[in-house]
């Protein structure tokens, strides 16, 4: 089924590539996104069609809300950043950089002299 390809090649690595970032603990919020999905997958299963269909993206969408909004909230940069390590451009409301470098150690560090 696409839709569940979908879900797990596509949703979860988001997921635990945006919880990375947030800085939260990425396991939790991949394990709430595919205990969700799953459930509302098997709700389609008994019978449930186009409502299970719509809940589960809409639990899913929630998962990401909660990520974005909820999560490690009240912590974010003063605005776009870039990280002196990798020279990546990270966006306010990324804590921690790909290759693992925090926003807090980012604006802490010297800068580059030219
Ligand atoms: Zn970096």
């Amino acid at each position: 089924m696409l839709e569940i390809a979908v879900f797990f090649v596509m949703v979860v690595p988001a997921i635990a590539l945006r919880a990375r970032q947030r800085g939260v603990n990425k396991v939790l919020y991949v394990a709430a996104a595919i205990a969700g999905f799953v459930l509302f997958l098997i709700l389609g299963l008994l019978g449930l069609g186009f409502i299970a269909l719509a809940l589960r993206w809409v639990w899913v969408g929630g998962v990401f809300l909660v990520l974005e909004f909820l999560a490690n909230r009240g912590r974010k940069a003063s605005g776009t950043w870039q990280c002196p390590n990798c020279q990546m451009f990270n966006d306010l409301r990324t804590l921690k950089c790909l290759c693992g470098t925090s926003y807090e150690a980012a604006v802490t560090a010297p800068e580059d002299s030219p």
